[in-house]
């Protein structure tokens, strides 16, 4: 598998292994960093494409504002400088792109600069659970609320409490975890959103329910009520009604579309990947390889 030789810091090209940030710097000390994980699919024809770019940099930016950040991402550049890096990193395969921007300035609590940002293009292995589904345990944490640390904000500092979920569903022997709202619905996955699939409707909590609002969950929404001609039910979920499933999947930049095919040990369904979910894997491969084309304008070209 390829390896990552060079990094992108403040738009400059160093060595890998040459990046650093002070440890007494905001984004160490209080976790003040908004980021991005981009994918850059290798097409067949061996050209790549970076998939949904200016929704990422628009969340990004949406992050930075509520931050507080000082300055703004330039934006207009960014395609270009994410080409530049891909390109420098000679990649064989597909590139995950992972895009911070943070402060780096020493100081008390409320500074707000100077700001700065790395892009790293690296591997990523196909998710291990993409084919046969995984396991998942409703946590005993909490989502974040969205008026303590709006999750809608992919910062950094929300990944504590996923953390946290992720260690704990390991610790009890499950593949992955689903975070319930301080209410009790149904939240998501701890790097991914989470579909399920009852009595032929295709169901996903409400942007209200204390998630990411997630480029892929928007993907497969647009995918499905284009294809099928039936809306998703963008609701709250209660827990028990993740025993009523037929189906169910997460899904993320990272993660794509994997199924769930158990929930607190329970099976879904009938316990393996389902027709639904199998559907929505092919028609999102096929768009994010170029296989099919652009409909939404969502491929930017490297
Ligand atoms: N929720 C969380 C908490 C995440 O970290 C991610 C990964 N970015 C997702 C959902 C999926 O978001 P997206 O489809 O934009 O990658």
């Amino acid at each position: 598998m390829w390896q990552p030789s060079r990094i992108m810091v403040d738009g400059e090209l160093i060595a890998f292994d040459q990046a650093c940030i002070h440890p007494l710097s905001l984004a160490v000390a209080y976790a003040t960093t908004v980021f991005e994980g981009i994918r850059a699919y290798r097409h067949a024809d061996g050209r790549y494409t970076l998939f949904r770019l200016h929704d990422h940099v628009r969340r990004l930016q949406i992050g930075m504002k509520v931050m507080r950040f000082d300055g703004r991402l330039e934006a207009d550049r960014l395609a270009e400088h994410l080409s530049a890096l891909i390109r420098a990193n000679e990649p064989d395969d597909d590139v995950y792109v992972r895009l911070l921007v943070y402060i780096k300035g020493i100081g008390l609590m409320a500074t707000r600069g100077p700001v700065g940002w790395t892009a790293a293009a690296m591997p990523r292995d196909k998710p291990k659970f993409a084919e046969k589904g995984m396991q998942l345990g409703v946590s005993s944490w909490s989502r974040l609320a969205d008026n303590a640390s709006p999750p809608r904000i992919k910062a950094t500092a929300n990944y504590h409490n996923a953390r946290l979920t992720q260690l704990q569903a390991q610790s009890d022997g499950y593949d992955g975890a689903l975070m319930l709202t301080p209410g009790g619905k149904v939240s998501e996955a701890p790097i991914a959103c989470f579909f399920m699939v009852r009595d032929g409707r295709l169901i996903t909590p409400s942007l209200s329910s204390n998630i990411l609002e997630s480029i892929t969950r928007d993907t497969i929404v647009t995918l499905y009520e284009a294809t099928t001609g039936r809306r998703v039910e963008q609701r709250e979920v209660d827990r028990s009604e993740l025993y009523f499933a037929d189906e169910a999947f997460v899904c993320g930049t990272g993660q794509e579309i994997v199924p769930v095919v158990g929930i607190d040990r329970l099976p879904v369904g009938d316990g393996v990947p389902g027709p639904v979910t199998r559907e929505l894997q092919r028609q999102y491969f096929e768009v994010v390889r170029g296989i099919v084309p652009d409909a939404h304008g969502w491929h930017t070209p490297v």
